[in-house]
């Protein structure tokens, strides 16, 4: 049996490795053609992303990132306004896609290949690539992202809505920083809440993966409200005055656009975190979006990560969560000779919990909304936004079938 995958980052990758072990044929498409960058975005562990690690023999152990015990909450002068033990283990979105993709053989990823079509009946699916290539599959698996263009066939009405905020994430090096923010920040999990405003800051392994004192790096995820006609308008807007709705590329953002956020950041946050960011070599932003697939599942196709849902990033479940659809999905497919029947299967384990988690997270982020429209809105933000309430949920896994607020 034969799969295509579209889209060869991490959904893809969990989604080509689980299917080879029961043992499908996978081609992966990746439309980008040099070797996919994480921009130094770190990323949070849960079990089950360790446990998705483990089952294709890879190593789920400190060699993945660096370890944190607790986490803390800096205040406006520096001072810490609250802690809570959370042993916890911390990696870069480079070094997951470094392991599954070094432990795919070659022949499975194609790069440059983007998937422009398809077709399905009751035998197969007809794939089309952008070099005018045609292949034919049992199952397509659509792992191309948030502006999925195969969702978009499938789902017009599912498109990502826009937050009310935006995440500003970078990194610096342990070592550029003065001693007193190194021997504050490092190595905890650190929390600054601004009014309306949160940042999450924590420790991942350095330039050469090492997770040795004085060369790792801190990475931070700053959310600020940015309304969606204004101040989001003028973020996307480069120097030509070209507006970028679904996402500026980092290098285009202005110089200016880059010196406010540097400026904001000595204005409102922590002496500790306003020195990360203004030493941060990479700064750059992405709006934040809620989406929800209402079906995963159309005869031989299944949309799979963050194609399927995208929860905003306080949970740190995308990455879990694509494990966990992919492994769902080969799962599902095991247990029937019908394709079409499988991936109904699939679409009732996966659809209610994406859904679930999305929600999860919007509940965790509505205090950041640039503009709060319901009483609603107003009781979440109020209950999500004391340092004992942040610590305890953000970047916390939620067990499935298991009610949340
Ligand atoms: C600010 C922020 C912080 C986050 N922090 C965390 C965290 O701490 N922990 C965590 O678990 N998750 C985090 N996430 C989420 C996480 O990055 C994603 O959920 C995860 O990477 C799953 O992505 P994916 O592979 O489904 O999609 P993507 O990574 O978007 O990949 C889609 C791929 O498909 C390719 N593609 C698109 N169209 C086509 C086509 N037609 N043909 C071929 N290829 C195509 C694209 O080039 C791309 O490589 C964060 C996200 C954000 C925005």
């Amino acid at each position: 049996m034969k799969a295509v995958i579209a889209g060869g980052s991490l959904g893809g990758l969990f989604a080509a490795h689980m299917l080879r072990r029961r043992g499908w044929t996978v081609e992966v498409h990746e439309r980008v053609e040099q070797a996919l960058q994480g921009r130094g975005a770190g990323i949070v562990t849960h079990p089950a992303l360790l446990e998705a690690l483990r089952a294709f023999g890879l190593p789920a152990d400190d060699s993945l990132g660096v370890r944190v015990a607790e986490r803390l909450v800096l205040a406006r002068d520096g001072s810490v306004r609250g802690h809570r033990e959370v042993p916890q283990l911390l990696t870069a979105w480079s070094r997951l896609f470094h392991l599954l993709r070094t432990a795919l053989p070659d022949e499975c990823y194609r790069s440059a290949s983007e998937v422009v079509g398809f077709e399905q009946d009751d035998e197969c699916v007809r794939i089309r690539l952008s070099n005018g290539r045609e292949i034919e599959a049992a199952l397509l698996v659509a792992a191309d992202g948030l502006r999925s263009a195969i969702r978009k066939r499938l789902l017009p009405g599912a498109e990502p809505r826009y937050a009310g905020y935006v995440a500003w994430r970078g990194m610096v090096d342990e070592a550029v920083l003065s001693a007193p923010v190194r021997e504050r920040v490092f190595p905890h999990f650190v929390f600054d809440l601004p009014p309306h405003e949160q940042l999450v800051a924590y420790p991942i392994a350095g330039a050469d993966n090492s997770v040795e004192p004085g060369r790792r790096r801190f990475n931070f995820v700053w959310y600020r409200p940015a309304d969606e006609h204004g101040a989001l308008r003028d973020l996307l807007t480069d120097a030509e005055g070209r507006h970028w709705p679904e996402g500026i590329p980092p290098p285009r953002v202005r110089p200016e656009v880059l010196a406010a956020a540097r400026h904001a950041a000595a204005e409102v946050l922590s002496p500790q975190c306003a020195e990360v960011i203004a030493k941060a070599t990479n700064l750059f932003f992405q709006p934040i979006f809620d989406l929800e697939s209402p079906r995963l599942a159309f005869g031989r196709v299944a949309l799979l990560g963050d194609a399927a849902f995208v929860a905003r990033p306080h949970c740190g479940m995308g990455v879990s969560k694509a494990a966990d659809d992919a492994s769902a999905l080969a799962e599902a497919l095991a247990g029937t000779a019908s394709v079409a029947e499988a991936l109904q299967a699939y679409e009732r384990r996966r659809q209610p919990e994406g859904t679930r988690i999305v929600a999860h997270a919007r509940a965790l982020g509505t205090y950041m909304q640039a503009q709060l429209r319901t009483d609603e809105e107003r009781a979440m933000a109020e209950r999500h936004r004391s340092p004992e309430a942040v610590m305890r949920e953000t970047a916390m896994p939620i067990t499935p079938g298991v009610a949340v607020d």
